[in-house]
């Protein structure tokens, strides 16, 4: 039988008392972040849901940069978010999508929180690691597309990120020491870049970076209802698990009707992304870091 595993950013150990290991982890792992998502809607049937939403497998269309309703982030009433999604559909048109497929659907459809596939990075030292996390999407490095690509790895889609900014510090030569991360804690976590942290001139000479987005099985072939969170009547919102989950919420294991022929896809309540034995063999023998591989179990 086929094995499959979880690929996730590295789980913390239990005995990181003083915050060292997280802040280091956060240190090379740095912030990512969407530019462009539909916003959230305050809805009086779900109160917004508790999915993070789902990602849009192609970058926001230029007219939509500038609507403050996509870029403020902040959520709307119900009858302002109706009144978007056409504009939304009229746009994806225009660049040639099918909007029908990605916005109507009540179960494939891209619901409020939905991020297009644009993303930032701003990270406190030169990018050294192959994947770099936000919750379960990762930015990877130009080698792991590469032989992503080469391997012919189904499921997933890339889009080059804007590295917005990188630290002056080399992990190459030196590891930070405890004041110089929590001066960028402190100073710069809650905000972004620190005001006083002495950037890279020019950040653009460390990429390409690549943004993985995993297309959910059910985008990409028959609609499995078993893979896809159950959405909002009312407004389309994701009814995933909330964030952040209770451990013991997370499944280990994956069913039958959930094996499908990608090399990677989500699984409601499997934390991290699922890969197939392939992928797991080609991260190993690459050497990838940054990642956790969890064996799922497969259940009859
Ligand atoms: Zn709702």
């Amino acid at each position: 039988m086929n094995e499959y595993w979880t690929i996730k950013e590295p789980t913390i150990s239990g005995d990181d008392k003083d915050g060292r290991e997280y802040m280091f982890q956060f240190f090379r792992n740095g912030q990512v972040g969407a530019m462009y998502w539909l916003p959230f809607v305050i809805c009086p049937e779900c109160e917004g849901g508790g999915g993070g939403g789902k990602d849009f497998p192609f970058l926001c269309p230029e007219r939509l940069k500038t609507h403050p309703a996509i870029v403020n982030g902040v959520p709307v009433p119900l009858k302002e978010y109706k009144e978007l999604v056409p504009v939304v559909q009229e746009e994806l048109e225009r660049i040639g999508i099918d909007s029908r497929k990605w916005m109507l659907d009540p179960v494939l459809g891209f619901g409020p929180g939905s991020h297009f596939a644009d993303r930032i990075i701003e990270i406190p030292c030169h990018p050294s690691v192959s994947f770099h996390w936000d919750f379960s999407n990762a930015t990877v490095s130009k080698e792991v597309k590469e032989t992503f690509e080469r391997e012919k790895i189904t499921g997933i889609w890339f889009q080059e990120v804007n590295i917005n900014w990188v630290g002056k510090f080399d992990l190459a030569k030196k590891k930070p020491s405890w004041d110089h991360m929590m001066w960028w804690m402190l100073d710069g976590c809650a905000e972004g870049t620190p005001k006083d942290y002495p950037g890279e001139d020019n950040p653009s000479r460390f990429g390409p970076l690549y943004g993985m987005t995993i297309l959910n099985c059910a985008q990409v072939s028959d609609i499995v209802p078993s893979e896809v969170y159950p959405c909002c009547e009312t407004c389309g919102s994701e009814l995933g698990p909330s964030e952040p989950i209770e451990p013991s919420e997370w499944r280990n294991f994956l069913t039958q009707n959930q094996l499908i022929s990608y090399d990677m896809f989500r699984v409601p309540y499997v934390q991290g992304t699922v890969i197939s034995d392939r992928v797991r063999r080609i991260i190993e023998e690459n050497g990838f870091t940054n990642c956790q591989l969890t064996k799922l179990e497969v259940r009859e």
